[in-house]
C-alpha cells in the first residue's frame, strides 16, 4: 500500500527542489503518494494566510512531510511559516547534517558533522515588541523541559547512529540564566549516556565558530540552541559545499518534516539553476525515517556517481548542468 507523505513545494526554488526530489523517489519505485499542500507567500495572495489550516492538518494525518523553502519577507509582512510550523507542530528538534561529498574540490573531507538544533525557543520564540519609539527588546527563552528534550533526544540518536563525541554549544559566561539553565540541562542529560560516548564536552559558542572553521573534524555531534544553531548549520553547511548540499529534518514526537537548510532563493527561481541536492539528501534522510533503506542506499549512491562527473554537477558546485540534467543524471545512475 502506498505510504502517503505531505508535500509543500514552497516558494521561489521550491517546486524546482521538490520536483527533483518526487522525479528520484518515482525511479527508485518507492510507492509514496504525495498529498501537495500549498503554503507561502503564493498563497497568502489567493488564501490570505501563507499558512492554511489544511496545510497543517495534511501534516498531522500523514506524519510525515517533505518541505521546499519559503518566503519570509523582510522586517515587515507576515511572519516566518517556517517557524510557525515547527511551532504548530511541536517539531522541537533541527537535525542538520554536514557530510562530504564525492567530487567536491573543497579545503576539507571527511566531515561528518551532525547538529542538534533546539527549535521551538531561545530568541525565536518570536516574543519581542518596541519600548517607546527608538527602542527595541526581545526575549530570549530557555526553559528546563524544551532543552532537556532536544539533549535527549541527541544522545539517544547519536548513540544509535554509533558517534563518539558530543559536544554543547553555548555562552553561558554571558548569559548565566539562559544559556547557564541550558549547560546545566545538558549535563544532567549526559549522566544517563557517560558510558555511551569517549567524550561528552563544551564549547562557547565564538570559539566553536572558529573551531569549526580550523579543525571541522575534530567535530562530531553539536548541540545547540536555537540562534546558535542555526547560525553554526550554515557554517557547517559551507565546509560541506554550501546550502546547495544541505539537508534538513525537524522532528517532533510523532512528526517529521523534511527540509533543506536553504531558502527560496528567489534569484534563481525558474532558471534551472537551483541545486536540488540539499532537497534530495532531505527526501532520502525521509525515506530512512520511513524505512525504505535499500531505496535510501541506492538513491546516494546514484547522487555520488553523479557529484564525481563536473558535467553533471550543478553551476554552485563548480559544474555545468542545471537542476533538470542533475536530476536525470542521477535517475540514470540508479540503473
Ligand atoms: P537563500 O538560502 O534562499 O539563498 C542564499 C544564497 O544561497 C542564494 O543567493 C544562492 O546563491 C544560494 N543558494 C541557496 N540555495 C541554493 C540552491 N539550492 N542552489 C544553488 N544556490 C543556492 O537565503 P536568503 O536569500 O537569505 O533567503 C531567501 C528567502 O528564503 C527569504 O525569504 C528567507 O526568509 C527564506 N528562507 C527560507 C528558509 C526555509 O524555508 N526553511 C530558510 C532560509 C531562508
Amino acid at each position: 500500500m502506498a505510504r502517503t507523505v505531505t508535500l509543500i513545494p514552497g516558494d521561489g526554488i521550491g517546486p524546482e527542489v521538490t520536483g527533483s526530489a518526487k522525479e528520484v523517489i518515482a525511479a527508485l519505485g518507492v510507492d509514496i503518494e504525495w498529498e501537495i499542500a500549498e503554503a507561502g507567500e503564493s498563497v497568502m495572495e489567493k488564501e490570505g494566510t501563507p499558512l492554511p489550516e489544511t496545510v497543517l492538518e495534511s501534516i498531522r494525518r500523514n506524519k510525515v512531510a517533505l518541505k521546499g523553502p519559503l518566503t519570509t519577507p523582510v522586517g515587515t509582512g507576515f511572519r516566518s511559516v517556517n517557524v510557525a510550523l515547527r511551532k504548530e507542530l511541536d517539531l522541537y528538534a533541527n537535525i542538520r547534517p554536514a557530510l562530504s561529498l564525492p567530487g567536491l574540490d573543497l579545503p576539507y573531507k571527511d566531515i561528518d558533522i551532525l547538529l542538534f538544533r533546539e527549535n521551538t525557543e531561545d530568541l525565536y520564540a518570536g516574543v519581542e515588541h518596541m519600548v517607546g519609539k527608538h527602542a527595541a527588546e526581545s526575549i530570549k527563552i530557555i526553559t528546563r523541559e524544551g532543552t532537556e528534550r532536544i539533549c535527549r533526544m541527541a544522545f539517544e540518536y547519536s548513540r544509535d547512529q554509533g558517534r563518539r563525541h558530543v559536544t554543547v554549544v553555548h555562552k553561558a559566561n554571558i548569559m548565566k540564566y539562559t544559556d547557564g539553565l541550558f549547560r546545566e540541562v545538558f549535563y544532567e542529560v549526559a549522566k544517563d549516556y557517560e558510558n555511551d560516548f569517549e567524550e561528552i564536552d563544551e564549547r562557547i559558542v565564538d570559539n566553536m565558530a572558529m573551531q569549526l572553521v580550523m579543525k571541522p573534524n575534530l567535530y562530531d555531534v553539536l548541540v545547540c540552541p536555537n540562534l546558535y544553531g542555526d547560525i553554526l548549520s550554515d557554517l557547517c553547511a559551507g565546509l560541506t559545499g554550501g546550502l546547495g548540499v544541505a539537508p534538513g529534518a525537524n522532528i517532533g514526537e510523532d512528526i517529521a518534516l523534511f527540509e533543506p537548510v536553504h531558502g527560496s532563493a528567489p534569484k534563481y527561481a525558474g532558471q534551472n539553476r537551483a541545486n536540488p541536492l540539499a532537497t534530495l539528501l532531505s527526501a532520502k534522510n525521509m525515506l530512512y525515517y520511513l524505512g525504505y533503506n535499500e531505496a535510501a542506499d541506492r538513491m546516494q549512491k546514484a547522487i555520488n556517481a553523479a557529484l564525481k562527473n563536473p558535467e553533471t554537477r550543478t553551476k554552485d558546485l563548480g559544474g555545468s548542468a542545471g537542476t533538470r540534467e542533475f536530476t536525470r543524471a542521477i535517475v540514470a545512475n540508479l540503473g
